[in-house]
C-alpha cells in the first residue's frame, strides 16, 4: 500500500466511477443537513441551475435529481417519457446500451435495437433506414461514451436525423457529462441521464436529469413506478424549491455542491476535458510502448476510459496483474467485452498527469509474465542466475 503517496487512500482508482475525489470534496459531508430547510433545499436549487448551464445556454431545459445511481436515472427516464403507446428504439454498441434495452423489457415497454457491434461506430444512414420502416417508434436512445469500450458515440449526428424523423431523443451521458463539452440543445438531445460519481467527480449517491422541460411536462402519470417517477419528482422540486420527494442523500449532496465548485475553480468543462485528455493521451502512448494495444481505432476513443487487449502471453492472468498493481497504489478495471480478453484504465477522476507516469512505471514493473518468460530463459542458460526475488510470480 502507498501510504505515502495517497494519504487518504492506499491506491488511486483508474476506474471510471466511483473515482478518485479530492479531500476537499470528501470532507464537505461533515456536516450533517436537514432535509426540509432552507439552507439545504438552496443547495439543491443552486446544483439544479448548474447543472443546466453546464449542459446547454438553451434556457428550455430543466434539471431534476434523483436517488440512486446512474442506473436508477436512466430508468427514470425510459420508464418515464415513453408512453403507453410508445416505442424505444436503442442504438447499443456496449454494456450501457444494452442495459437501456433491458430496463425497457422489464417495464413492458415495447423497443428495439440497432446492433452496432462493440467496436464499430453507429451508422447514421442505418439509423435512417430505421426510422423510415418502422413508424411506431417514439424515442431514440444512446450512450455517448460507451463505457464498456470507451468510444464516443457521434450524438450530435444521431440528433440530427432523430429530430428529422421527429422523435424524442435520450442521452446516457453518464460517463462523459462534465468531461467532454457539449450543447444538449446543438445535440437536440431531449433527456441527458449522469450521476455524481463520474466527471463531475463527486461521491456515489444520486443521478440527474436534464430535460427539456416542454417534453418533460408532457409526462405526467406516465411513470410506471412510484419512486422512480421523473415528472413527479420535478413537480416537487420546482413547486416546493429544491425538495425531493422522499429522503435525500443530503451527505452526497453537499460533496456534488462542492465538486461543482471545484470543477468552476478548475477552468469549467474545457479545462477539465483538457486534462483528461492530457492524461489519455499519455496513458494510451505509454501503453503503446509497453506493447498493449488499445482496442478501439483513435478516431472512436474518448478521453474518459481506454479498453486495451489482454497481451497474448500464455501466462497472463487478469488478477494477478490487477493485485500487482493494486499493490503499487492503483486499482484497474476489468473488461467488459462479449467477445474479446481485455483490460480498461479509465482517467477520469482527480487523476492528473503526474499520477498517469507513475502508473505507467508500475504497469512496467508489473508485467510478470514478461518477467517469467525471461525468468525461464535465463534458467536454462545458467542455473545460477535464479534469484528468489524473479520467481515470485511463476
Ligand atoms: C456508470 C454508467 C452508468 C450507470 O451505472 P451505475 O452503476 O448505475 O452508476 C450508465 N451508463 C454509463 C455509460 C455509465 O458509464
Amino acid at each position: 500500500m502507498n501510504m505515502d503517496l495517497y494519504p487518504d487512500n492506499p491506491y488511486l482508482l483508474l476506474t471510471p466511477g466511483p473515482l478518485s475525489t479530492t479531500k476537499s470534496v470528501k470532507a464537505a459531508m461533515l456536516q450533517d443537513w436537514c432535509t426540509w430547510d432552507d439552507d439545504y433545499n438552496r443547495i439543491v436549487q443552486r446544483i439544479r441551475g448548474e447543472l443546466v448551464s453546464l449542459a446547454t445556454v438553451d434556457p428550455g431545459y430543466t434539471a431534476v435529481l434523483m436517488q440512486g445511481s446512474g442506473t436508477f436515472g436512466v430508468e427514470a427516464v425510459i420508464t418515464t417519457a415513453v408512453p403507453r403507446d410508445g416505442k424505444l428504439l436503442v442504438i447499443a454498441n456496449g454494456a450501457y446500451g444494452h442495459r437501456m434495452v433491458k430496463i425497457a423489457q422489464r417495464a413492458g415497454i415495447p423497443v428495439c435495437v440497432y446492433e452496432c457491434g462493440e467496436t464499430e461506430a453507429p451508422d447514421v444512414d442505418h439509423l435512417v433506414d430505421i426510422l423510415k420502416q418502422d413508424p411506431h417508434i417514439t424515442h431514440v436512445a444512446v450512450v455517448h461514451c460507451e463505457t464498456t469500450t470507451g468510444m464516443l458515440n457521434p450524438i450530435s449526428n444521431i440528433g440530427a436525423m432523430v429530430k428529422c424523423f421527429d422523435k424524442v431523443y435520450i442521452v446516457d451521458a453518464m460517463s462523459s457529462f462534465g468531461g467532454v463539452r457539449m450543447d444538449m440543445g446543438e445535440v437536440r438531445a431531449d433527456y441527458l441521464i449522469s450521476s455524481t460519481n463520474k466527471c463531475i467527480q463527486g461521491v456515489p449517491g444520486f443521478s440527474f436529469v436534464v430535460a427539456r422541460q416542454n417534453e418533460l411536462k408532457k409526462t405526467r402519470g406516465r411513470a410506471r413506478s412510484l419512486s422512480l417517477d421523473l415528472f413527479d419528482q420535478w413537480e416537487t422540486m420546482e413547486n416546493h424549491p429544491g425538495k425531493w420527494r422522499f429522503t435525500s442523500p443530503t451527505h452526497v449532496v453537499r460533496a456534488f455542491a462542492q465538486a461543482l465548485e471545484e470543477l468552476k475553480a478548475e477552468g469549467g468543462i474545457e479545462a477539465r476535458s483538457r486534462r483528461y485528455h492530457r492524461n489519455n493521451r499519455l496513458l494510451v502512448g505509454g501503453m503503446r510502448k509497453l506493447s498493449f494495444r488499445p482496442l478501439l481505432l483513435d478516431s472512436l476513443q474518448s478521453p474518459i476510459i481506454t479498453a486495451f487487449h489482454s497481451p497474448p502471453d500464455p501466462g497472463y492472468e487478469f488478477k494477478q496483474f490487477y493485485d500487482l498493481l493494486k499493490e503499487k497504489g492503483f486499482v484497474i478495471y476489468p473488461g467488459k467485452l462479449t467477445d474479446k480478453d481485455t483490460f480498461r484504465i479509465g482517467n477520469i477522476g482527480d487523476i492528473h498527469p503526474a499520477d498517469v507516469t507513475r502508473l505507467l512505471k508500475a504497469l512496467e514493473s508489473s508485467m510478470y509474465w514478461k518477467k517469467s518468460v525471461d525468468v525461464s530463459r535465463d534458467r536454462q542458460d545458467n542455473v545460477s542466475s535464479w534469484q528468489p526475488d524473479s520467481c515470485r510470480f511463476q
